[in-house]
């Protein structure tokens, strides 16, 4: 079964829009150093190549938090299934995620790091569907605002697939059998 994708944000204008993120995030925090928490394993093509653009110091951790299996929708739970290797006592965070859609798992992960004694806890993600929200979920930083379609491409899934596209696609499930 093939599924069709057709391409929402091509290559060229995903690169370029995470450029300008990575300015805009060097400028915000100019003078001191990130600490990025990117969430496995959507936001970690995202991740990197936002580093990439940062210029001010970087480390990086990594988190993997469950509330979708294969399925397209939200279950609302959410598990953390690795946590964080360092602690973030002191650290100005920046949380990294692919996509915010109904807000729950971002809702979650946000209160559970805010707890953690760092000097601020802020959230960039790729994309945002606001139309899906049910949790309210600030984003500090968006790289698109898209509608409410399910997306694949620059480390998202479905059913584990398309995470290696380089552009972001709607995808239609075996659209074409
Ligand atoms: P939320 O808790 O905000 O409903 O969902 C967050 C997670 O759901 C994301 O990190 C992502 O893994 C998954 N998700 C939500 N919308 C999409 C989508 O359009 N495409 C893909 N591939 N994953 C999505």
């Amino acid at each position: 079964m093939s599924d069709k994708i057709s391409v929402l944000y091509t290559e060229e204008q995903v690169n370029a829009r995470v450029r300008e993120l990575g300015e805009e995030i060097s400028r915000d925090y100019a003078g001191k150093s990130i600490h990025i928490v990117a969430i496995l394993k959507g936001a970690t093509i995202f991740a990197c190549e936002l580093v990439k653009r940062i210029t001010i110091p970087v480390t990086m951790d990594f988190m993997s938090v469950s509330s979708y299996g294969d399925a397209t929708e939200s279950s609302g739970v959410v598990k953390i299934n690795k946590d964080l290797d360092e602690p973030l006592e002191g650290k100005e965070v920046l949380v990294v995620e692919d996509i915010v859609d109904t807000g729950n798992t971002l809702s979650y992960l946000l209160d559970n790091l805010q707890k953690r004694g760092s000097a601020s806890v802020k959230l960039c993600a790729l994309l945002n569907k606001p139309e899906r929200r049910l949790k309210d979920v600030k984003v500090d930083y968006t790289g698109f605002v898209i509608p409410d379609a399910f997306v694949v491409g620059f480390g998202l899934d479905y059913a584990q697939k398309y995470r290696n596209l380089p552009y972001i696609g709607i995808v239609e499930p075996g659209a074409d059998d």
